[in-house]
């Protein structure tokens, strides 16, 4: 028997488990000797960014919740490693399954593989190298230490191999984070707010911002939203706000096509990519999803991971160049936007991949 501990602990990474805990408990049912232990960390704990995804992704309730909450980014790693350490002490596993670049994916790597257990990492091998994010040193030393790497693209696993990972061990397999958009966009639900506020399809924009890079200089913030809101003209601006940001955001005088609301659950959040017009974002997650669905999208960060966001999807970069971000947002509402092709292999079959070769090598 194959046994799998599963880490997730902020919401990126819950939206990515969500079909590989499908896909082994339906492998267990066909009757192969294989299982699975979740392991939330409680990097992320309140509903809006955790529960809410369990309840409408159908992700089963953790095994174990290591509670860790919120603190620095070393305060959290430090607290999720000596959790987790004992996790797997108490609950030994054939090997440790992190997904994502969280601090959670970069913690528990890094204890499974003290422990002499294998790792396997889920999105492996892209790279910004722009140091300044968190996420990439979590992707590089993750990386450093995996021994099974599933990636999303070709080039990933190229990237790999040029940084001397054995070949056998990489595997081309798409994107989890596709698979969670095509098992649930016949359910995606139209947000209370949407008729309240006399939204129409392609009638509005959907901002998203997180990184530390855009939301923490307070005035920087408030002067780029201020400042899309004025070039969207009088089109309506959604602004489902990440808690982060909304510490630091002045909701005195705001825009009045501005539509502030809490993060949305995925199904309501899909809803509003899916109808949108265009997106302005600097999640990675979303640039993906926007690709899939043909929806154009303006990055507001220096760089990406997910170059075939660009080169093959629907996404372009703008930094933080204020007459960039006025330029793409006028080719949007020009509607003369590229239009995009899928990337290979996001397909919505992902995972089930990942699982038939696990359960082929029995790590
Ligand atoms: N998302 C969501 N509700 C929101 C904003 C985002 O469900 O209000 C989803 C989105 O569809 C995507 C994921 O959260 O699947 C992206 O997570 P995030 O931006 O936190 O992480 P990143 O992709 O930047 O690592």
């Amino acid at each position: 028997m194959l046994k799998i501990t599963i880490v997730a602990g902020a919401r990126p990474n819950f939206i990515k488990i969500a079909p590989i805990v499908n896909a082994i408990s339906r492998q267990k049912s066909e009757g192969k000797a294989l299982n699975y232990r979740l392991v939330h960390t409680g990097q992320h704990y309140d509903y809006q960014l955790s529960g809410s995804f369990f309840e409408e992704l159908n992700i089963p309730k953790p095994d174990a919740n290591l509670g860790i909450g919120s603190g620095s980014q070393a305060e959290q790693t430090a607290k999720i490693m000596m959790a987790f350490e004992r996790e797997l002490l108490e609950n030994p596993c054939d090997l440790v399954l992190v997904v994502g670049d969280v601090t959670s994916t970069l913690a528990c790597s890094i204890t499974a593989k003290k422990l002499q257990i294998p790792v396997a990492h889920v999105e492996a091998g892209i790279r910004s190298f722009d140091f300044a994010m968190p996420e990439e040193i979590n992707r590089m030393v993750t990386d450093s230490i995996s021994d099974y790497f599933f990636t999303t693209t070709q080039e990933a696993s190229n990237y790999l191999v040029s940084i001397g990972k054995n070949p056998e061990n990489i595997h081309f397999v798409g994107n989890v984070m596709i698979d969670t958009l095509k098992n649930f966009e016949n359910e995606f639900k139209k947000p209370t707010f949407f008729d309240e506020n006399f939204l129409s399809p392609k009638k509005y924009f959907v901002l998203t911002l997180h990184r530390p890079s855009n939301v923490d200089a307070e005035h920087q913030l408030n002067e780029l939203v201020r400042f899309i809101c004025e070039k969207a003209q009088s089109i309506p601006v959604v602004f489902p706000i990440h808690p982060r940001t909304k510490k630091k955001f002045a909701t005195a005088e705001l825009p009045k096509n501005l539509i502030l609301t809490k993060p949305l659950g995925y199904l309501e959040f899909n809803y509003l990519v899916k109808n949108a017009l265009g997106i302005l974002t600097d999640s990675g997650g979303i640039t993906e999803e926007a690709t899939v669905m043909r929806i154009p999208c303006i990055t507001l960060r220096e760089n990406t991971e997910r170059p075939e966001t660009i080169s093959i999807g629907t996404n372009e970069l703008a930094g933080k160049n204020l007459t960039l971000i006025e330029v793409l947002m006028q080719k949007i509402i020009k509607n003369d936007w590229k239009k995009g092709e899928i990337p290979a292999k996001w397909d919505g079959k992902s995972a089930e991949r990942i699982v038939e070769i696990l359960e082929e090598i029995k790590p």
